[in-house]
C-alpha cells in the first residue's frame, strides 16, 4: 500500500501545484504558524496534493501526553496517525509535521477535507494554556485566509455534518458526513474550552497570550487510549498484560485488532468495568501487574516490561520474562531518566510512565 505514495514522492514537486512552493514532500520548511518543521514519517499520512478548495475544516485534539511523545510517535513509522501541527501547552511552541496539502491521519472518515492540530494535554494539566490557544488560533488564521474556511465552531456533528466548513472537535466531526457515526472519543475533551479559544480565534482575546505554565513537571505521566485498528509498542504491552490476566491470545503483533478486543471486552466484563473494547485509563489500571523482583515472577508482566524497555525505549536487554540484573538494571535506568522514583519495581507508575514516554 505504500508504493503509491513512494511512486508519488518520487514524481517531486515539479508535478504538483503552487502549494508545493511553500513546503514541498520531505524538504518541507514550516509553514508561518509553525515554529518548526518535523516530518511525520510518510506512511502516516496520504500524499494527496489537495487544492485550497479541498480544504474546509480544522479538526482540533488533544494529545493525552506530552507534546514530546506525540512528535515522536508521528515519526514513527508504526503509528499510523499524524496530524498537521503540533502545539505545545507551556508555550504554545508549534511542530508542523505534515503538508497542508496532504491528508493526515487524525480523524478517521473526516481527513480529507480537513487540517489536524493537535494541542499538548494530559491528565494533571489543569487546561489548555493561552499560550497554546493563541498559537492554535494563529494556525487558524492561516488556514482560514489560506484556503477559505469560515471561522465558526460546531459542536453539534449534524450542524457540521450540514456546514460548508469550520472548527470541529474530533468527537464532534462527522464521519463521511454522517451525524450519526462520530468518533467514540472524548477528545478535545475534558480539555478544551471553546469560549475561550474562540476569544484568540476571534481576535478578542486582549493580549493573551501571557502563557500558562500549567504542568508538564517531570514524573507525571497519562494513560493513552487504545483500541481496534491501533498498532505500535504499546499494543504488544496490552497483549502480554491480556497473557498475564489470563487471556491465551494467537497473536503477539502489536495489532490492536478483534483478538485483542475481544479480549479486552472480556477482561473489562470480568472486571466490572464497562464494556467498550477501548484501553483507557480504567481498563489500563486494571490491567497492569507490578514486576517487583526477581523473587515475584509474573512472567508475561515482566515480558511486555522488557519489550517495551527494548523497543520502545532503546534498551538492549533480553526479552526472555526472567528479572535478573540486566532487567533491574534498566527499570532504573528508565525511573531515573523519567523522574521516577528509582526502585526496580514496574508499579502502576512506571507502567504509565513506560506507555506514554513510547
Ligand atoms: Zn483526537
Amino acid at each position: 500500500m505504500s508504493d503509491r505514495r513512494t511512486f508519488l514522492k518520487g514524481v517531486g514537486a515539479s508535478a504538483v501545484g503552487g502549494l508545493s512552493l511553500l513546503s514541498a514532500g520531505t524538504a518541507s520548511a514550516a509553514a508561518p504558524p509553525a515554529d518548526e518543521y518535523i516530518a511525520a514519517d510518510p506512511s502516516n499520512y496520504s500524499d494527496d496534493y489537495r487544492g485550497a478548495a479541498d480544504i474546509d475544516w480544522v479538526v482540533v485534539h488533544i494529545t493525552d501526553g506530552t507534546w514530546g511523545s506525540a512528535v515522536n510517535w508521528f515519526q514513527d513509522s508504526r503509528a499510523d496517525v499524524s496530524a498537521h501541527y503540533v502545539v505545545r501547552n507551556s508555550d504554545g511552541y508549534t511542530a508542523q509535521m505534515v503538508d497542508e496539502q496532504d491528508v493526515a491521519w487524525h480523524a478517521g472518515g473526516f481527513n480529507s477535507n480537513a487540517i489536524g492540530i493537535e494541542h499538548e494535554w494530559h491528565d494533571g494539566q489543569n487546561g489548555i494554556s493561552d499560550a497554546a490557544y493563541a498559537a492554535s488560533a494563529d494556525i487558524v488564521d492561516h488556514v482560514a485566509s489560506a484556503y477559505d474556511v469560515p471561522k465558526q465552531y460546531f459542536t453539534d456533528p449534524c450542524a457540521a455534518a450540514n456546514a460548508s466548513g469550520g472548527i470541529v472537535g474530533h468527537t464532534n466531526a462527522p464521519k463521511y458526513g454522517d451525524c450519526g457515526n462520530t468518533s467514540y472519543k472524548s477528545c478535545p475533551q475534558p480539555a478544551w474550552d471553546w469560549g475561550r479559544y474562540m476569544e484568540f480565534v476571534d481576535g478578542s482575546a486582549g493580549d493573551g497570550g501571557s502563557g500558562g505554565d500549567d504542568g508538564g513537571s517531570g514524573g507525571s505521566y497519562a494513560w493513552e487510549y487504545f483500541s481496534n485498528g491501533d498498532q505500535g509498542e504499546d499494543v504488544y504491552t496490552i497483549q502480554y498484560l491480556l497473557e498475564q490476566q489470563g487471556y491465551d491470545l494467537q497473536y503477539h503483533d502489536g495489532i490492536y485488532g478483534s483478538e485483542v478486543e475481544g479480549a479486552i471486552e472480556s477482561f473489562q466484563s470480568a472486571s466490572g468495568l464497562a464494556v467498550d473494547g477501548v484501553v483507557g485509563p480504567n481498563t489500563w489500571d486494571a490491567l497492569v501487574v507490578t514486576v517487583a523482583g526477581p523473587n515475584d515472577d509474573p512472567w508475561w508482566a515482566t515480558y511486555a516490561a522488557q519489550h517495551s524497555l527494548r523497543y520502545g525505549h532503546g534498551y538492549s536487554i533480553a526479552v526472555d520474562g526472567y528479572y535478573g540484573s540486566e532487567t533491574e538494571g534498566a527499570i532504573e535506568s528508565f525511573q531515573s531518566g523519567a523522574g521516577l522514583a528509582v526502585d526496580g519495581i514496574v508499579g502502576p507508575n512506571t507502567w504509565q510512565a513506560l506507555v506514554d514516554l513510547t
